[in-house]
């Protein structure tokens, strides 16, 4: 056994190359299973998702493309084809039927309130975006934009209970250096553990996730460790991914990752069978190649 990855970005969305080159690195890892997760259409125009013009046509050519894959690959290594969907209330969310036929789905906030002209704000567009709608949408309270993201986050869980929670603290993305708040503050500790009880009750999958990590925005995975230490607490099932945009970041920090989920007292993770999802030693993980970082 070795590792799992079921979060990444082939250019079917905003991914760097085809789907194959993500099998065959995996491959060149000794990583046992592949999940592609390509951005699900968004019912308005977007840069980074399947493309809603070309829908449903692009997301039954993803379909048709990775579960080829799965099957020419068969018996090396276990090739799935998920969506991340992204939530917006009254928009879209994962529960949506067009979604359903997909091996599974990645439930995630994106997108917080709404712009001037009615759309909605993604939040985690750039560092300058973030600090502009972080005035123009919230009067400039961070605490406010908190509360709104991890209030959605809980809202997904609750009403759509995704396969996977995706990135469960992205908020933190540009939060590098507490520029715009302590992480060890009440207030935020409160609103990330409302939002952690209802992703237990929901019996969604949190996943590690070490995409922030490898676009240098963060030095720790989604979740922090002290979340992922309450999420433990609750009972919560976890898997690592790496929100890989590019092959050669498929297991990114992947040991990082293992030894922070150790040292917490983690003894399991999830991966996906033909029976759905099972939990596995999380020693049994990693036995492939290390998964470090990359020198710089
Ligand atoms: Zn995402
Ligand atoms: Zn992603």
């Amino acid at each position: 056994m070795s590792w799992t990855n079921y979060h990444c970005h082939c250019d079917f969305c905003d991914g760097a190359e085809r789907p194959l080159a993500y099998v065959e690195a995996a491959l060149d890892r000794d990583m046992s299973a592949l999940g592609f997760s390509s951005h699900a259409p968004l019912p308005f125009p977007s840069t980074w998702c399947i493309g809603l013009g070309r829908w449903p046509s692009t997301l039954e050519r993803y379909r048709t493309e990775i579960d080829s894959l799965r099957r020419l690959y068969r018996g090396r290594i276990s090739v799935w084809t998920g969506l991340e969907v992204d939530y917006i209330p009254d928009l879209i969310g994962p529960s949506d039927p067009a979604f359903s036929g997909f091996d599974y789905r990645i439930g995630s906030v994106h997108f917080v309130g709404r712009t001037e002209v009615g759309l909605p704000w993604q939040m985690d567009d750039s560092p300058a975006s973030f600090a502009l709608g972080l005035e123009e949408q919230f009067g400039g309270d961070i605490r406010a934009l908190v509360a709104a993201y991890f209030a959605s986050v809980a809202d997904m869980a609750r009403l759509e209970r995704p396969d996977i929670i995706g990135h469960f603290d992205l908020v933190r993305k540009y939060n590098s250096g507490s520029l715009y708040f302590d992480e060890g503050e009440a207030w935020y500790r409160e609103l990330a553990d409302a939002a952690l009880r209802a992703v237990a009750a929901s019996g969604s999958i949190l996943e590690l996730n070490t995409g922030g990590m490898a676009r240098g925005y963060i030095d720790e995975p989604y979740p922090s460790p002290r979340l992922l230490g309450r999420a433990l607490e609750l009972g919560i099932p976890t898997t690592i991914n790496s929100d890989s945009h590019r092959s050669a970041d498929l297991d990114f920090a992947f040991g990082e990752a293992a030894a922070i989920l150790s040292g917490l007292g983690y003894e399991r993770v999830m991966v996906l069978g033909s029976e759905g999802w099972r939990s596995e030693a999380l020693a049994k993980r990693g036995r492939g190649k290390p998964g470090l970082r990359p020198a710089a």
